[in-house]
């Protein structure tokens, strides 16, 4: 195909001509499908759906294939392939978690339908009984009244408790997405309304993959548990005149934290002593087998804060869990197992010092 050279005025791909002579420069095939699928990775490091990290995996994607000045169709389809595998792992570990949750309350609703008929055939066997005996008509109704009255009490406390269960991550017993969205939503209300500053903290297991390799994936549930229960304490410890705080599994071995009342200074501090709380207290990861020694897991994790901030002028929510992801990236960049924070205000990542009180031990 002819090299079409863009006019200084117009250029094919709509970017500035630069955009042209740089890929002429790194010999890229100036058709119609490289310098689109190049526009599409360069494009994507501003989509706020993905992760830092899926970002950074996609920029990689492109560096490489810049690096390796390699064209054929072998290496676009290769090249699509990555691009797909680094979108859609993400797509699929939430499509399990759905599917697990939704298996929880479908065994769930199936225990409460099951309850509710026997209790329906309790009430009709006594019916049969009472006739059987020749019993005042009357007597028998006010029993079958009665009777349906504790059902209709039984059954509005099972819908409470199923709305609950909807609520819950069924491993952990934290929330869940959509418990965390709701409660994000009304945190940036408040925040409007009577300017009650909002902290996020999100914090992922670090190196996960080689504890469940090690140990094996029933241990690593264990785990992401005893970290769900020390998270549970942090946020009870929080409740307070002035603060307020909910616990989420955000997905996988990644949690948050949304804290009410709380700028990303003082976050630090708490999250600090949530890594040093994990950090300091391996968890006991007894899956009740016969001699069974599996010795304390110690696992460690990585926290990136940030907070709430007018400049965003729109979508708080989501910028909000974009600028604590950031900052949870730039924690796993410099080591892992420490604390940084995003300060939008400045734009800046600042490493938090670690801190010296542990706040609670299992
Ligand atoms: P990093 O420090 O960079 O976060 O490394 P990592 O190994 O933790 O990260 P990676 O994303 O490579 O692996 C995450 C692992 O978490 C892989 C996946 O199997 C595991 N995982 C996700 N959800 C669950 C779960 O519900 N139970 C268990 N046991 N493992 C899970
Ligand atoms: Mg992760
Ligand atoms: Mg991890």
């Amino acid at each position: 195909m002819a090299d079409p050279v863009c006019p200084p005025d117009k250029c094919l791909w709509s970017q500035s001509t630069s955009f042209c002579t740089s890929l002429r420069n790194a010999n890229v095939p100036l058709d119609d499908k490289w310098p689109t699928l190049i526009l599409y990775l360069r494009g994507i490091g501003n989509n706020p759906l993905l992760s830092q990290v899926e970002k950074n995996a996609l920029q990689q994607v492109m560096l490489r294939l810049l690096h390796l000045r390699s064209y054929t169709n072998e290496t676009y389809l290769a090249t699509m392939r990555q691009v797909h595998s680094i979108l859609n792992s993400k797509c699929e570990q939430k499509l399990q978690e759905i599917a697990r949750e939704a298996e929880a309350l479908a065994k769930e609703v199936a225990t409460l339908l099951g309850r509710q008929k026997e209790h329906v055939k309790t009430v009709s066997e006594q019916v049969e009984h009472d006739i059987a005996l020749g019993l005042d008509p009357k007597k028998i109704l006010t029993g079958v009244r009665s009777s349906l009255k504790d059902l209709i009490a039984k059954i509005e406390q099972d819908t409470l408790a199923l709305t609950e269960l909807s609520h819950k991550d069924s491993l952990t017993g934290l929330a869940n997405r959509r418990a965390l969205e709701v409660f994000l939503e009304e945190s940036v209300a408040m925040w409007q309304n009577n300017t009650t500053p909002v902290a996020a903290i999100m914090l992922d297991v670090d190196n996960f993959k080689r504890c469940n390799d090690t140990y094996g994936h029933a241990v690593g549930d264990l785990v992401l548990q005893a970290i769900a229960k020390r998270l549970d304490k942090v946020v009870a410890m929080l409740e307070g005149s002035n603060t307020s705080a909910l616990a989420a599994r955000y997905g996988g071995e990644e949690f948050l934290l949304i804290i009410r009342g709380s700028q990303a200074e003082a976050a630090s501090f708490v999250a600090e002593q949530i890594r040093l709380l994990i950090e300091t207290n391996p968890v006991h990861a007894n899956l009740g087998l016969q001699g069974e020694t599996t010795p304390p897991v110690a696992v460690t994790i990585s926290l990136g804060i940030s907070h709430l901030w007018h400049g965003w002028k729109n979508s708080f929510e989501t910028n909000l869990l974009d600028a604590a992801d950031k900052a949870l990236y730039v924690a796993k960049q410099k080591g892992r197992n420490r604390t940084v924070a995003f300060i939008p205000e400045s734009s800046t990542f600042l490493p938090v010092e670690p801190a010296g009180i542990v706040v609670y031990e299992d």
